[in-house]
């Protein structure tokens, strides 16, 4: 779900709430929910009362006994009030026992059932969100299931809306279920709206009615079991605009004034159904695709099975989407966890880095394959970033503990989960990790898995033991710290790498050394796994570059001895976004060398936008070198640089020259059709010319603040 928090390179959907590790983590070992009984269909008639903010339900709920014989039923049912409890036998309702305590409902069966036999029960109740007092988490801020927006109409500028949120365990609130992601059911939801309103739910729409009071009633069925967390309901006013993917619906539910936009923010995700169809081998598992925008969203989005819904910001005007559509990440994340989430699905929250951190590496995925490797790896490393500076080396990936179920979406699930996932693919290579992909999603499809039957399914297609790797990374915590010192021996014409651990705990680490002499390397594959290793390399002369993790794909915090000329060496010659990422970064703290402004001034120039802007950013204009190499090119970058955000990094850049001769050029770039360059553009026009930029500030605020579709 929960989308707070891509922690990608440009988005932060709550990221800044990632991170602080609770004071102290609970000792209490979350088990996966035992099941007594199985969901196997839930039928909701669901009417919704706006004047109260409530929702009028029946239920029928089909199940059985998982395996021992029962004569009890204890459903998930928060703050409702039940009105009648019956067992249906031969369509009628003979009313059963039950006890109530706002939380459980538990019911007593007519008699013993065996687990070859299904049994229905129905349930009358209304549904009180607003009564639940449950309390959400820093990766969603509410856990009331139900929401009604604006439900009486009273604040302006705002739709009516009625979305439901599910995860974690929150669908309780306005349907009684077994509300653990261990449990799949088959799903039918009966909505009565005002008939001016559309809907959504998951699954196929089946019939419309109209009804003689104004509302229409519309039947959704879901034929495909999936988790009680992934029930959707979404009503409002909403444009619905459609595209397909071979013969299924993909359609995006938006506000109608996003109507003319919503194809160029959703508008990809075909090709990425196809691509994620190609790639696990699982061509997309469900009847359509839908996307739906919600208002006061209380997370960044969720992956509700066919029915995503994405909070508001997914809303950009065309404007804005001159920057870049800041969400395509997002739709690719949601996306991917049809498969990963919503086909299989995590047995346990202890084990939900089964959905995110697949989620997290589908958004890696798309940007590598659709926008080039480049894309890929800015994403994937920026996402590891973001699981470092979250300062949470004491958590596991899979968390038998934890104080609540909510604190497990977090860097380490998510942002640490994809970079394993990326580490794990580079250790048994493409084919062999797309083919344990395809044999674990259908292994488990329909079902609920935990993080060894990932194993499983790897060891089986690679035929290695790779307990090793679980154990380290899944069932173990922090990441590698890494000093690496390179030498060369010249008497004995040896190139010498030696790599010592700075953790209590050694890791065991697969990696490529590349030694360059001239132009081209030559690979070396080594395992380090000791407080010091050591490796010699023969080499004719001093090595230009030896190039440590030569593939860039590992977790770990490196220090290393390399000088800039090695770094520029490397900036020019080594393979990976990564390669030069660092090459810069190195300069970026060294502005006062020569060498530092010469691969800042080639990084300025980079092929990839976002080192362009980490070369521009970092750039220091109170150094003398810098500031006079850096002027033409930044000049330059202002005026013709294709992408938005580097023109408007330039142009930033350029305002702390504080030169009126560019006046004119800042004045010209105001008008720009980006929000960010037009903006940059201001603020360095003040620095130089105060009441300009307060005349054209005044000018712009003429205009509405977004500007129309
Ligand atoms: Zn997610």
């Amino acid at each position: 779900m929960k989308r707070l928090a891509l922690l990608g390179s440009m988005f932060f959907y709550l990221a800044t709430s990632f991170g602080q590790a609770p004071a102290g983590v609970s000792n209490i070992y979350r088990a996966t929910a035992e099941k007594i009984n199985d969901l196997v269909h839930t039928k909701v008639d669901a009417k919704f009362d706006y004047s109260k903010s409530q929702m009028n339900g029946k239920v029928w709920i089909t199940l059985k006994p998982h395996f021992y014989s029962t004569d009890s039923l204890t459903l998930d049912a928060k703050a409702m009030d039940i009105h009648q409890v019956a067992l249906v036998k031969n369509s009628k309702n003979n009313p059963l026992k039950y006890d109530y305590d706002g939380m459980f409902l538990r019911i007593h069966l007519d008699r013993t059932y065996k687990n070859n036999e299904q049994y229905t029960v129905y349930i009358d109740y209304t549904a009180k969100p607003n009564e639940y007092k449950g309390t959400g988490s820093a990766a969603i801020t509410d856990a009331k299931g139900l929401y009604f927006i604006n439900p009486l109409g009273e604040e302006p500028n705002k739709p009516t809306e009625i979305w439901t949120q599910g995860e974690t365990e929150s669908n309780s609130v306005w349907l009684p279920t077994i509300d653990k992601p261990n449990q799949k059911q088959t799903v039918e939801v009966i909505m009565t709206v005002p008939s001016k309103y559309v809907t959504l739910s998951n699954g196929s729409l089946v019939s419309q009615k109209k009804n003689s009071d104004g509302t229409r009633t519309d039947d959704w069925k879901m034929n495909q079991p999936h988790s009680p967390y992934l029930i959707f309901m979404g009503v409002g006013d909403y444009a619905v605009v459609k595209d397909r993917y071979k013969n299924k619906e993909v359609s995006y539910y938006v506000e109608k004034e996003y109507a003319p936009v919503a194809r160029k923010i959703f508008g990809k995700t075909p090709e990425m159904i196809a691509l994620y169809s190609k790639l696990t081998g699982v061509d997309y598992p469900w009847v359509k695709y839908s996307q739906i925008v919600g208002r006061d969203y209380v997370s960044g989005a969720m992956e509700n099975t066919t029915s995503t819904l994405h909070g508001e910001s997914a809303q950009q005007d065309a404007r804005e989407l001159t920057d870049g559509n800041r969400w395509e990440e997002v739709i690719a994340h949601e996306l991917f966890h049809q498969w990963f989430g919503d086909y299989v699905t995590t047995e346990s929250w202890s084990n939900i880095t089964l959905n995110e951190s697949f989620a997290t590496l589908g958004s890696q995925l798309w940007n590598e394959f659709h926008y080039g490797k480049d894309y890929g790896d800015h994403e994937r490393y920026n996402s590891a970033l973001g699981y470092i500076r979250s300062g949470s080396e004491n958590k596991n990936l899979v968390r038998f503990y934890y104080n609540d179920k909510e604190d497990v979406f977090d860097a380490v699930s998510y942002n640490k989960g994809g970079a394993i996932l990326q580490m794990l693919r580079n250790y048994v290579g493409d084919s062999a990790f797309f083919k344990s992909l395809n044999l674990y999603l259908n292994t488990y499809k329909y079902q609920a898995a935990e993080a060894q039957e990932l194993r499983l399914a790897f060891e089986q297609v690679t035929g290695q033991d790779l307990n090793w790797f679980w154990n380290q990374w899944y069932y173990g915590s922090g990441h590698p710290k890494l000093n690496i010192t390179y030498s060369y021996d010249n008497s004995a014409k040896q190139a010498r790498v030696i790599v010592q651990q700075n953790t209590d705990k050694v890791f065991t680490l697969p990696v490529k050394i590349d030694v360059w002499n001239g132009n081209t390397p030559i690979s070396y594959n080594v395992w380090v796994k000791n407080k010091i290793d050591t490796f010699n390399f023969s080499s004719p002369s001093k090595p230009n570059l030896i190039n440590f993790d030569a593939d860039k794909k590992l977790l770990a915090e490196k220090t290393e001895n390399k000088t800039l000329d090695e770094y520029l060496f490397q900036y020019k010659n080594a393979r990976n976004y990564v390669d030069r990422r660092e090459a810069i970064e190195a300069a970026r703290s060294k502005q006062a060398e020569t060498t530092a402004a010469e691969i800042l001034m080639a990084a300025m120039r980079d092929k990839f936008a976002p080192l362009r802007i980490y070369a521009i950013s970092g750039l220091d204009v109170s150094i003398g070198q810098t500031k006079n190499a850096a002027e033409p090119i930044l000049f330059e970058l202002a005026q013709k640089d294709p992408d938005r955000p580097v023109k408007a990094a330039a142009i930033a850049k350029l305002g702390n020259y504080k030169f009126a001769k560019y006046n004119s050029l800042f004045r010209n770039a105001i008008n720009d059709s980006s929000y960010t360059v037009a903006g940059n553009a201001l603020e360095a026009l003040s620095k130089i010319d105060s009441a300009g930029a307060a005349a054209e500030a005044k000018r712009l605020s003429a205009f509405p603040a977004k500007g129309k579709l």
